[in-house]
């Protein structure tokens, strides 16, 4: 009994390894199980199995010997497709073909029945209910090891009223197993659905924000060409005075325009490569964008020294979302108005950027606190942010240093490897 307790527990330590290693993997933009790491899941998959081959379990008496193989088999077929079940049915009746015996061939149709078969159960079981699913894996595996105890007792005689009652346990013991691997897919792939939508808010509610105030910058340069256009409707004006109209009024376009474009590379999705950057242009350009959303809270915002020449390695989007986020929680930071100051420094190694405000502050514990999920004293904040930056500076090899007072302000300093370090390699 014991050894049969040790046997099933090494069995779904090997098929759950695979899962935990995958929610390590897993950071974000997917919302099935397999899709983004299919090469990966395979493999652990694989290696379940073989694991689990290797470490069979004695079932009840010392005749049977049983091993979970079929669950890292009928969940990889289910989640992954048909391709990945090839793959799965390959490495498993190879296993099994070395391991021989009697019942060798016998097992080894079986598992061609399960991931020939089941993949086919794939679109039902994606639509199903996590309830749903459960029954359909659960059927899954019973329907499997029935096949297995007939053939057993077709071919080898072995009489059906002595080994019913293993078979029975085996259903439960092998059924609850896949049940909760099942359950405990579906249930990370929601976490990481709602992880995502999360995030994918925060960045609509920046992006939504910016559109608000975008828009209504957008109306100064649309009502000068519209008085300037009436203005020329009503008088008749020389060719000299009209010409100089029409470059006011192409002049206040090519203003709108900019600002549509400014705000479009803010809204667009980003894809993560790095390229060389002039600091100095990057933070010109956010504080363009975010012009219009300090102006209407009264917020001043100010460059002050400015290392023209600095250039740092990044992904230009990621790196403004870096930027507008900090900007933003300044401008917020300070309901009656006040100044924001933005500098840039550089030494041969590390290029600074400073984001200084004159706002609320923030106790040591709360600074101790951003970047945490979540973490928010705002009533509409998302407290998803600061996280988003951290990640977002970490993953370009920055540093974010965080100096603030209560009822003072907050300097905000981002930290970048200067690109003349990496030149030099
Ligand atoms: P949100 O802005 O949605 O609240 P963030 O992750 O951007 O979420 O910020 C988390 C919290 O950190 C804010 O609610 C605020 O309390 C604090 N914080 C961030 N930046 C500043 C700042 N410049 N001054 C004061 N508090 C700040
Ligand atoms: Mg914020």
């Amino acid at each position: 009994m014991e050894a049969m307790m040790t046997g099933m527990i090494n069995n779904i330590f090997f098929i759950i390894f695979p899962i935990i290693i995958y929610q390590m993997l897993a950071t974000a933009g997917q919302r099935n199980f397999f899709v983004s790491h299919r090469v990966t899941m395979t493999v652990l998959f694989s290696i379940s199995i073989i694991l689990c081959m290797l470490f069979p379990y004695q079932f009840l008496t010392d005749q049977y010997i049983f091993d979970l193989r079929q669950v890292p088999m009928i969940v990889g077929a289910l989640y992954g497709g048909p391709l990945v079940s090839a793959v799965l049915f390959l490495v498993s009746s190879g296993g099994r073909f070395l391991i021989g015996g009697d019942g060798m061939y016998i097992a080894i149709f079986n598992q061609f029945v399960i991931a020939a078969g089941v993949p086919f159960l794939r679109p039902l079981y994606m639509r199903l209910k996590r309830f749903g699913k459960i029954v359909l894996v659960f059927c899954i595996s019973i329907a499997s090891l029935l096949f297995n105890m007939l053939a057993g007792a077709y071919f080898f005689g072995d009489p059906i009223h002595d080994i019913i009652g293993i078979w029975v346990m085996l259903i439960i013991n092998q059924g609850t197993i896949i049940v909760l691997t099942a359950l405990m897919i579906e249930h990370m792939q929601r976490q990481e659905y709602l992880y995502n939508s999360l995030l994918k808010h925060e960045k609509m509610e920046t992006v939504s924000h910016f559109a608000a105030a975008v828009s209504h910058e957008l109306r100064n340069p649309l009502q000068s060409i519209k008085g300037f256009i009436q203005l020329m409707k009503e008088y008749d004006y020389s060719r000299e005075k009209q010409v100089e109209f029409h470059s006011l009024i192409l002049k206040e376009i090519n203003a709108a325009e900019d600002l549509i474009d400014d705000y479009l590379v803010y809204a667009k999705p980003t894809y993560g490569q790095l390229e060389p950057i002039t600091v100095s242009t990057e933070v010109h350009h956010v504080l363009k964008i975010m012009a219009p959303y300090a102006n209407g809270k009264d917020v001043k915002m100010q460059i002050g020294d400015m290392d023209e020449t600095a250039e740092i390695l990044v992904d230009r989007q990621k790196f403004q979302q870096a930027l507008v986020n900090i900007i933003r929680n300044g401008v917020e930071s300070m309901p009656d108005g006040g100044t924001l100051a933005i500098a840039a420094k550089s030494s041969p190694a590390k290029v600074w950027i400073e984001v200084t405000d004159e706002g609320v502050g923030m106790t040591k514990e709360e600074v101790q606190r951003l970047g945490e999920p979540y973490f928010s004293n705002k009533i509409k904040g998302t407290g998803l942010g600061m996280m988003v930056t951290y990640s977002i500076v970490s993953q370009m090899n920055g540093q974010i240093m965080v100096d603030s007072q209560k009822g003072k302000g907050t300097e905000f300093t981002l930290e970048f490897p200067n690109i003349a370090t990496f030149e030099k390699k």
